[in-house]
């Protein structure tokens, strides 16, 4: 009698033990970024010790100003905002940076915390037209002294958003609106700062329109590989 209970107790506690191991492994796995993937396909973001209490601030493009690109039907109604195209971009990689332990504050396009705005890294995001062309293209400021951090971010973005997109870049169109861009000459000299066009509203409208999740991810590893030097010093895998 005492003994088929005390075998009882013991079986209850294997299999408590057993669920305690199952939980703390899925957490784990979960926490580096090992989960399921989601809707989009994609793996949720893992955390990055390197992003670890980092600034990040991305502006919004054209966000609380205008609606910035626009493409029109043949009657000339619109039927796509590149604002609408940076914000839900802008919010994808916002959550995708806090997942991986970044802190991260989206700012509209003259944002009043521009003025002199101190920041780990700035990244503002844009689209270009609405044209049948494709590609990225990326730039930082003509007119600044401090450009190593500038120029690691470029390289970085010229490394993780191909990665991410599969996106050509399109460096000719590359214009003095880019790098003579307004926030450049408000924020801190010393916040690394570039803008990034994600692409063209009109050839590249089904990666920025059906996948956003995938620009984001784009921007999302960039802005890692600028905190992390694994990352920067790594290759990154090709798209697809
Ligand atoms: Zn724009």
């Amino acid at each position: 009698m005492r003994h088929s209970l005390i075998q009882r107790i013991q079986r209850i506690l294997i299999l408590i033990g057993f669920i305690i191991i199952l939980a703390i492994g899925l957490v784990g796995a979960r926490w580096a970024g090992f989960g399921l993937p989601g809707l989009d396909g994609l793996a949720p973001q893992g955390v990055n010790p390197a992003a670890f209490n980092q600034s990040v601030v991305l502006i919004s493009g054209h966000a609380g100003f205008d609606s910035g690109a626009v493409c029109e039907d043949a009657d000339g109604a619109i039927t796509l905002r590149e604002a609408d195209v940076n914000a839900e971009i802008a919010r994808l990689t916002a959550a995708r940076l806090r997942r991986a332990g970044a802190d991260v504050t989206v700012m509209q396009e003259y944002d009043a915390r521009l003025e002199g705005l101190q920041a780990d890294v700035l990244l503002s995001l844009h689209a270009d037209s609405c044209i049948e062309a494709s590609g990225y293209k990326a730039a930082v400021s003509e007119e600044r002294t401090t450009t190593a951090g500038d120029n690691r971010l470029l390289q970085c973005i010229d490394r993780y958003y191909v990665g991410a997109t599969g996106l050509p870049a399109h460096p000719n169109s590359v214009t003095h609106d880019m790098t003579q861009y307004h926030a450049f000459r408000r924020i801190a000299p010393t916040t690394p700062a570039a803008i990034l066009e994600l692409g063209f509203l009109g050839g590249d409208n089904a990666l920025l329109t059906r996948s956003p999740q995938l620009a984001a991810k784009g921007v999302t590893d960039a802005l890692l590989c600028f905190f992390d030097d694994d990352l920067f010093l790594a290759t990154p895998d090709p798209a697809g």
